[in-house]
């Protein structure tokens, strides 16, 4: 299993790796006053599991094909892996033993699609596209969302692989809900990208917290909570605790920040900021909280900030693949 325990001590942090992008840019644009290097293709994803779904990613960006295409390629990946404990198939259960997943897609045109509560599907990102692309409506959740995966022809499978099941078995024991900062019973995957046009998408899915209450829904599947695209702007997406991020819009927020002139990680340390300041105003302890953002801006500028340490971020462009450690708030 992957643990976030062994990062890789790749490079330190986002503004030192923008210099090298800015060095490594495979186009450039005159604006009127000065020279704008713009980074493209570029794809960024949250945690350790990114530096796999970026590759996948990558095939698709490096050919020139579309940011919408990437983001779903690429997190397919983790989606997959029922050795990823917090994603798509062997994802941890809710306290009754279901798998149930969340995720949601935007393009370029502000297109969305989302699922949430989604069960036996293990590609959620997939139902999420058809949600978007074949249907009048942006979201659909439990068992319409199931069967409008069905009508489209996804497989009904069982998705709680025996680990699951042992962690799940050995958690009612006790039936405390606690979920852990930095352990690995959360986790989603977010990815942004920029492709070689220039334009913007994104994905986010994930199982959500281990345990939590039957039809819980976190953020992932929220459109402005876990993700955002706005293609004149920038992209961003989350993780952690899906409450938090839900409670100040998180990843809107993130891209409104980048709108102001903020770059990618000031925009993700004013949302934290935001976190923090709520998380004392409800006399609520920050070291019990973890939230990360990653943000990519239309240069192919990026960075990321979060609560406490512990979270990391995987960034492939020309220059190769590579996972970031973030800075964060609580030192
Ligand atoms: N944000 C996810 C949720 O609350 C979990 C995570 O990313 O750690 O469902």
């Amino acid at each position: 299993m992957t643990t976030r325990r062994n990062f890789i001590k790749t490079s330190a942090f986002a503004s030192a790796a923008l210099l090298v992008n800015k060095a490594t840019a495979n186009e450039e644009s005159m604006h009127t006053d000065a020279k704008v290097v713009i980074v493209k293709p570029i794809v960024l994803s949250t945690w350790n599991f990114g530096l796999n779904a970026n590759v996948a990613a990558w095939e698709v960006l490096s050919k020139n094909g579309r940011a919408l295409d990437a983001v779903e390629a690429g997190v397919k990946i983790p989606e997959a892996d029922p050795t990823e404990r917090s994603v798509g198939f062997g994802g941890r259960p809710d306290r009754d033993g279901r798998v149930t997943l969340d995720a949601c897609i935007m393009d370029e045109n502000a297109n969305i699609g989302s699922v949430a509560c989604l069960e036996h599907i293990k590609h959620p990102i997939s139902v999420a596209r058809a949600v978007m692309e074949k249907t009048p409506h942006v979201m659909l959740v439990g068992d319409g969302a199931l069967q409008f995966a069905l009508s489209q022809g996804f497989k009904k499978e069982n998705l709680l692989v025996e680990e699951s099941e042992k962690e799940w078995k050995e958690w009612l024991k006790n039936s405390n809900y606690k979920p852990i900062v930095n352990i690995e019973n959360h986790d989603t995957i977010g990815m942004i990208a920029l492709d070689a046009d220039g334009n913007l998408s994104g994905a986010c899915t994930t199982s959500g917290m281990a345990f939590k209450m039957h039809g819980r829904v976190g953020d992932s599947p929220i459109i402005g909570a876990g993700l955002y695209v706005d293609n004149e702007i920038g992209a961003a997406t989350a993780t952690g605790h899906g409450e938090e991020v839900i409670r100040i819009a998180g990843c809107h927020l993130v891209v409104e920040f980048m709108r102001q002139g903020k770059s990618p990680e000031d925009a993700c340390k004013e949302a934290v900021s935001r976190v923090v300041k709520l998380t004392a105003n409800r006399k609520k302890n920050l070291k019990d909280i973890q939230v990360g953002f990653i943000a990519l801006n239309k240069k192919g500028e990026y960075g990321s900030y979060c609560v406490q340490s512990g979270f990391n971020y995987a960034v492939y462009d020309a220059k190769g693949n590579n996972l970031i450690n973030a800075d964060y708030h609580l030192k």
